[in-house]
């Protein structure tokens, strides 16, 4: 279908609580912008949906005219699976309830919130569950592929964390999906990201989380063996749950490139300071900001790195060891970095993120390792080649040391349909069987695509 029939939006609108975007209505190019300014596509409508009610009628509606459907939560997927060209952009970003309740420590919250927006209310009660590294990014998105977070070591992955949800399936039936019901739905969300409806609410189990002792120390670059040999080690010695570490090769804001360890320990402040003592003491830093902070100010301490429309090409892949040649080759790729924006990440997932069987939910990895992420982020359109090519091939020299999964959240648009195969390995098939039964017409197929 190449245009869009007026009549039938005509139709649509007359019951739609939300706001409907045509190419021409006021507003349509601010909708349409995703995180990655990179992405740069133009959907014949955009559905900003406010309810259920809205979700299920957009889904209708795309669904009987035969159009591309792609689901926004908080458009911070690098790929730009959250808009698509010609088709119908259902935007749930208007979507921002959130209830908080402190005596089942519990919080409900709708397809469109963000872990910022999150955080601000579970930690008015002295609660938090994990999220995202970061604020900004949507709890949705984030969430349906697995989660990996500060607290991940204490209390599992964000989706870890999910009691039930509520799903638009693509017959625009409205579902629950949880323990007890829907159960096999309820498994596929947990990891199978966005293929099997829109999730339009999203109930979670929360913990009392208030200061925590987070930050980052950072060394000179000419250092950078000793730091990741000193990251290697501690992660390798059966690390305390409250701890979650990371480390990376960075700039600093005056584009110096440095070695850091980022760390969030969510135990006690004396527990934590014993535990952190070691990082503390470790060599010379050029700068230690690691000290108590509240967890909502944890989640954000990494923002500014990651502005809107910045433009974005990220590889990732599971790593089981960080052998010494790992981490010459780290250090020979990250010293012929191009942007003083980008980085390589070593994200450590060990503890409670670890104590979940393989096929227990649909996100298979659960081996103690690190996440090894190219963040390539730069701002001059002009530098786009350079920087595509150095992120390829700074996941190329690294393919000698991974190990065969890779996290769905990051893929890209051209890792193709074996990486969807990689990232869910022993539950591809069951997946594909899930899929069928709920959307055997592959409504759903903006994302990191299980085909039924
Ligand atoms: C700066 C930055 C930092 C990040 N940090 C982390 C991190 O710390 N940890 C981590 O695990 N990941 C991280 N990610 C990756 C992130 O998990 C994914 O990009 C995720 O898709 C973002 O969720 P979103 O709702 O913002 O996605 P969107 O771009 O809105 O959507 C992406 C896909 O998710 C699905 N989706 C989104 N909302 C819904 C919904 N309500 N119902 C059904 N499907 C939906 C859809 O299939 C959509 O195609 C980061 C990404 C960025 C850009």
């Amino acid at each position: 279908m190449t245009s869009l029939d007026q009549t039938s939006i005509a139709e649509l609108s007359g019951r739609f609580s939300g706001v409907l975007l045509g190419p021409d209505a006021f507003g349509y190019d601010d909708v349409r912008r995703v995180h990655n300014g990179m992405i740069d596509r133009r959907p014949a409508l955009i559905a900003r949906c406010l309810g259920s009610a809205d979700i299920a009628d957009a889904i209708n509606f795309a669904r009987t005219y035969g159009l591309d459907l792609a689901v926004r939560g908080g458009g911070h997927n690098v790929a730009g699976r959250a808009v698509c060209d010609d088709g119908l952009m259902l935007d749930l970003s208007l979507m921002k309830g959130i209830h908080v309740d402190p005596a089942r420590r519990t919080a409900r919250a709708q397809g469109g919130v963000t872990w910022r927006e999150f955080n601000r209310e579970t930690q008015a009660h002295g609660l938090a569950t994990t999220g995202g590294v970061i604020s900004t990014t949507g709890i949705a998105g984030l969430t349906l592929g697995g989660g990996l977070g500060w607290l991940m070591a204490k209390h599992g992955l964000a989706m870890d964390n999910l009691l039930s949800a509520e799903v638009v399936t693509a017959s625009g039936d409205i579902v629950r999906a949880s323990n007890d019901e829907n159960a096999d739905l309820f498994w596929g969300l947990q990891g199978g990201g966005g293929n099997f409806g829109a999730v339009s609410w999203l109930e979670y189990r929360l913990h009392p989380v208030g200061t925590v002792t987070s930050g980052l120390i950072a060394y000179s670059f000419d250092c950078a063996r000793d730091v990741l040999k000193f990251f290697r080690e501690i992660t390798s010695v059966g690390m305390a749950d409250d701890l979650t570490i990371f480390g990376a090769l960075l700039h600093a804001p005056d584009g110096a490139q440095i070695a850091v360890i980022l760390a969030c320990h969510c135990g006690t402040l004396s527990d934590a300071e014993a535990t952190l003592q070691p990082i503390k003491k470790f060599g010379t830093p050029i700068m230690d900001t690691i000290g108590p902070a509240t967890y909502e100010a944890t989640n954000m301490m990494l923002d500014a790195g990651f502005p809107r429309g910045a433009l974005n090409y990220w590889k990732s892949n599971f790593m089981m060891e960080l052998s010494d040649q790992a981490i010459d080759t780290l250090i020979s790729q990250f010293a012929a970095c191009p942007s003083p924006m980008s980085g390589l990440l070593l994200e450590h997932i060990h503890g409670a993120a670890t104590r979940v069987g393989v096929s227990e939910t649909a996100f298979p990895h659960r081996s103690e390792g690190y996440n090894f992420l190219v963040v390539s982020e730069w701002l001059n359109p002009a530098d786009n080649a350079r920087n595509i090519a150095w992120a390829r091939e700074s996941y190329d020299v690294m393919h000698p040391h991974f190990t065969s999964g890779r996290y769905v959240n990051y893929l890209g648009d051209d890792d193709g349909e074996d990486a969807v195969a990689a990232a869910y390995g022993p539950n591809h098939q069951r997946l594909r069987t899930l899929k069928a039964k709920y959307d055997p017409t592959n409504l759903f197929r903006m994302n990191q695509n299980i085909r039924p």
